[in-house]
């Protein structure tokens, strides 16, 4: 008795402990098919929505609301979309609804559906005008080296199969990657696919966008990412969606664009950390795009020159296609490595102190420095603080300039003469004298990259200096200004931190140094030499990238280290070995990629309510039979465990098998769900008390930072 009316699923955005873990029913005139765009009722509001997975039946119409509109100008997100999210949901441990509402346009979920189908026209129109115009010069292909022939031709060939796999292209800055990123996005489009490209930042986008452009003109190439206005996010995703777009460019949230023709996933940097998401839900575009790849029979590339010790071991194992790029394009160089010795520095004698630090920058490094600028090239120090020294110190009764809200010491910034906290924000000016004894003599102890930029100027008298950090960029258009002044040549030396080690193609920079790389070298966080690593390469990538000079490009480091293997392997740049020695301590360990690994974050007033909620969450774990060969450890503290008066504390679950630990977790979440809303609200006494409760937890899978 088919009635004229029937059930239909609909998602909206609702965090899995709310309860809505699953897809609503809705009553609609017509059936529908999953995936489309519609606003229904939900509570006392209307919300944008999506129709999902058929209606299981259960309901009966009559007694449900009804849908309020069906935006039919936009054509379903198709059944690989779909996919795609139900899997990122269930990897990652979220409901279906938050993540396939938060991926889509804020401002798509706000428009309703007259204005939906206006966007829609619009967009159609224009590109039906522009069909064929071409868009200024285009670019010649320049002449392929062997290697790049080599990738290219068997890029080609893969993508051309049925199952056309993933693609690692290890080859460092220089090496002419982007070249073959190139190519194959033109195989893609001559073969009527589409490309998505994704880098690791939004400043990244315009230089790379400009090149594509160049190289296609008269192709539709649209960018996605948070630095568009919601107008020009809407557009592009509409754009990709309606598959008017040949080429996407953009950061991780793009990996989530529904591009019903896509041929070729680029993931440019792999490595980079900024692929993961570190908030709600924890996905990694880089492993999405993989997946998204094998489901939509698209190739994905990924790019590096220092791969993630995850994807080379997967290439080790012969389950990535591994494509090298060995060397430099016009032969470059790679810089000589040269290491600095702290502990044989002489250091200056002042008066009867004889343990006086050492200077700020080796004298070699000042000297070589001076040769630089004397020949009309630049240098690049690189120090990874930023603000003018970490700390102050009341040297009379030892006051340090901590934070009152965070376990973290407070910045000196000498600029605006604040004191702030990078954690948690708090900015005040800096005290006349130390607030505990009185003392005026409050002095700064260390050093970040507004110091070093004070110490270069004093070293290198008349050099001209620019600085590039958070800080100095934070007016809009002051990080372009300093890169253009870069390469007009009007800078000597740029000082910065990681923000300049980056991407960022300097053709006259002959010599990198970085000061104080050692820090990351004894983390409790087992990547964090693998970070170092890629770090340092990148940074030492940026000399020499002009062939004539690069001959003779250097980089210095100044480190207690100098016989630690990593910086041995820098000097060889040699990546394979680096990541030969990791691997080996990884397996030895049972670290990733060897073991899979979970953490549960809890947030609480205390870190005693903290760790309770972690300690019950484990007790929870323990007699359920998915757990039978996990490792569950013991609760810890973050490394700064309180940021603005929250203590942070993480629980890590280990297991050799990815599958197990997935089943794990799903069977563990609804007892968190349970154990959250029992904490919260069951009991009274805990209720009165919010120290004795838990703020916020969350799953983690696959955590970069341990
Ligand atoms: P990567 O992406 O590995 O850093 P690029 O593709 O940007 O390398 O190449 C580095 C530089 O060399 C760029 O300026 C690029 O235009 C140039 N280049 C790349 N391939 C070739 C080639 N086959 N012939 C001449 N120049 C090339
Ligand atoms: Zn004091
Ligand atoms: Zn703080």
């Amino acid at each position: 008795m088919a009635g004229p009316e029937t059930v239909v699923k609909v998602l909206v955005d609702a965090p899995r402990h709310a309860g809505l873990s699953t897809a609503l029913s809705y009553r609609s005139q017509h059936p529908l098919d999953a995936g489309l765009l519609v606003r229904v009722p939900f509570g006392r509001r209307q919300v944008a929505g999506l129709t999902w997975a058929p209606a299981s039946g259960d309901d009966s119409p009559g007694e449900l609301r009804e849908i309020a509109e069906v935006c039919d100008a936009l054509p379903s997100l198709g059944a690989h979309w779909c996919a795609l999210v139900e899997f990122a949901a269930s990897y990652y441990q979220r409901s279906v609804g938050e993540i396939a509402l938060a991926v889509l346009p804020p401002e798509l979920r706000r428009l309703g559906r007259d204005a939906v189908a206006d966007r829609v026209r619009r967009l159609q129109r224009a590109d039906a005008k522009s069909n064929g115009e071409s868009a200024g010069a285009i670019d010649p292909e320049p002449a392929l080296t062997i290697d790049q022939r080599d990738a290219t031709a068997a890029i080609a060939a893969a993508m051309a199969g049925a199952a056309p796999g993933t693609t690692l292209l290890h080859g460092v800055t220089g090496s002419g990657k982007t070249e073959v990123y190139l190519r194959a996005a033109s195989d893609a489009l001559a073969a009527g696919r589409q490309a998505l490209v994704l880098v690791p930042e939004i400043n990244l986008t315009p230089q790379l966008i400009d090149r594509f452009t160049r190289r296609f003109a008269g192709r539709r190439i649209v960018a996605l990412h948070s630095g568009l206005t919601p107008a020009q996010r809407l557009r592009s995703w509409l754009s990709a969606q309606l598959g008017l777009a040949d080429l996407v460019l953009g950061t991780r949230l793009a990996v989530f664009a529904p591009l019903p023709r896509l041929g070729l996933v680029v993931v440019d940097e792999e490595h980079d950390a900024s692929y993961k998401q570190q908030e709600g839900a924890r996905y990694s575009a880089r492993d999405l795009a993989v997946w998204r790849g094998r489901r939509e029979g698209a190739l994905v590339v990924l790019g590096s020159a220092t791969p993630s010790l995850e994807t080379w071991q997967r290439a080790e194992a012969g389950r990535y296609r591994r494509l090298a790029l060995p060397e430099r394009i016009g032969g470059a160089a790679w810089p000589a490595i040269r290491l600095i010795d702290m502990g044989r520095l002489p250091r200056p004698t002042v008066g009867l102190r004889a343990s006086a630090p050492p200077p700020a920058l080796a004298s070699q490094i000042v000297a070589a420095m001076h040769e630089r600028i004397e020949r009309g090239e630049q240098s690049l120090v690189f120090l990874n603080r930023r603000g003018y020294a970490p700390v102050l110190q009341c040297a009379e009764c030892g006051w340090l300039s901590g934070c009152p809200h965070c376990s973290a010491w407070r910045v000196f910034h000498k600029q605006d003469r604040t004191l702030r906290c990078h954690h948690c924000g708090l900015a005040e000016a800096v005290p006349r004298a130390c607030p505990d004894c009185g003392n005026p003599d409050i002095a700064p102890v260390g050093r970040g990259t507004e110091r070093l930029e004070e110490q270069l100027a004093a070293l290198l008298p008349g050099a001209r200096i620019a600085r590039i950090d958070a800080d100095s960029t934070r007016r809009k258009g002051a990080l372009e200004a300093t890169l253009g002044a870069v390469h007009a040549g009007e800078v000597d030396v740029l000082v910065g931190t990681q923000m300049v080690a980056k991407g960022h193609d300097f053709r006259r920079i002959g010599l990198v140094a970085a000061i104080n790389p050692d820090t990351s070298l004894f983390s409790s966080d087992f990547r964090a030499p693998e970070r170092l690593f890629a770090l340092l390469m990148q940074a030492a990538g940026r000399a020499g990238r002009d062939a004539g000079s690069a001959s003779a490009s250097e980089m210095w480091l100044q480190t207690w280290h100098p016989t630690h293997p990593l910086y041995r392997a820098l000097g060889r740049h040699d990546y394979a070995a680096f990541a030969a020695g990791q691997l080996e301590e990884r397996a030895s360990a049972g670290l990733p990629p060897f073991s899979h690994l979970a953490v549960l974050r809890a947030d609480a007033k205390t870190a005693d309510a903290a760790r309770a909620f972690l300690d019950a969450a484990a007790a929870l774990a323990r007699p359920l039979p998915e757990s039978a060969d996990m490792m569950i450890y013991a609760p810890v503290p973050l490394a700064v465990a309180r940021v603005a008066d929250v203590e942070r504390m993480q629980m890590l679950v280990e297991s050799a098998s990815r599958q197990r630990l997935q089943a794990m977790l799903r069977a563990w979440l609804p007892h968190l769900d349970a154990l959250h809303l029992a904490r919260g609200d069951a009991d009274d006494a805990m209720r009165a008390d919010p120290k004795r409760r838990v703020l916020r937890w969350a799953i983690d899978v696959d955590p970069l930072t341990i």
